[in-house]
């Protein structure tokens, strides 16, 4: 295979546990290093102070937009990127930044924190606080793989990511309605309370392993689709997994 990709973490407002993620995969995060990506741009690992062009950049948190330089480096980002990764759960719709909203107790100073796909366009949404080590892992191989492999691992790449890809044209805009039309009444929910435990406004209950929503009470935050993972859910990956896994997993070799 060619040379390698150039990426970065770029930290707006989150609390760097979406970093430990990416540092938890241990000997992996070596091999990627190693093999595939060049680090070009993290403000904890790497003494770069402006943000470079780069192939994929992994956004951390969410945008202060009363803080013109978040706002500015979220942009140039973009600008600077080709890929653009929301990860993890502030990044994506807000998460623990939003908190403050609908029926619960108000606290002004957090209305000014978006996620960044209010901001900039976004190719693919990682959710998870923080996401899984082995899906961040599987989505930089998967990048790569879509830049610089030969067309199969380029098919198997794009099978792999295009659910996540998108979940981010969904940015924050779905809400249970959503959750409702694409997951529960598709037969796709496995009631694991995952949607009920995001909602910022607890607007979802569990009655006998099902959700339900109270309409009135949601704020359209996102935050529900995002961390359903059923709503990611793709049968061209099922129907491709061991072909996709034994690629990423042959890349990953020693
Ligand atoms: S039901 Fe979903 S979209 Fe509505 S407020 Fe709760 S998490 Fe947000
Ligand atoms: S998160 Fe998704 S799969 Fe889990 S209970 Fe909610 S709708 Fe069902």
């Amino acid at each position: 295979m060619s040379d390698k990709i150039t990426a970065g973490h770029v930290h707006m407002s989150g609390c760097t546990g979406c970093e430990v993620a990416i540092a938890d995969n241990y000997a992996g995060l070596l091999t990627l290093l190693d093999k595939y990506v060049d680090w070009v741009y993290d403000l904890t690992l790497a003494d770069v102070r402006h943000i470079p062009e780069m192939d994929v950049a992994l956004v951390e948190g969410s945008v202060c937009i009363n803080d013109k330089i978040s706002v500015e480096e979220i942009r140039q980002t973009r600008e600077k990127s080709k890929i653009v990764v929301a990860l993890g759960s502030c990044a994506c719709y807000g998460n623990i930044t939003r908190f403050c909203r609908g029926g619960q107790q108000n606290q002004p100073q957090h209305e000014a924190f978006l996620p960044i796909g209010d901001i900039i366009d976004v190719d693919v949404y990682l959710p998870g606080c923080g996401p899984s080590p082995q899906l961040i892992k599987n989505v930089c191989v998967a990048a790569y793989l879509l830049l610089k492999g030969s067309d199969d691992q380029k098919a198997l790449a794009e099978a792999y990511l295009k659910p996540l890809m998108m979940l981010s044209k969904r940015g924050t805009e779905a809400c249970f309605c959503d959750l409702m039309y694409d997951v529960i009444d598709q037969g796709l929910c496995i009631g694991c309370g995952a949607c009920a435990a995001a909602c910022p406004v607890r607007a979802i209950t569990h009655e006998y392993g099902k959700p339900q929503g109270q309409r009135d009470l949601c704020i359209k935050c996102g935050a529900c689709y995002n961390q359903c993972p059923r709503s990611w859910f793709s049968f061209d990956v099922v129907n491709q997994y061991e072909s996709i896994m034994e690629t990423i997993d042959a890349a990953m070799a020693p």
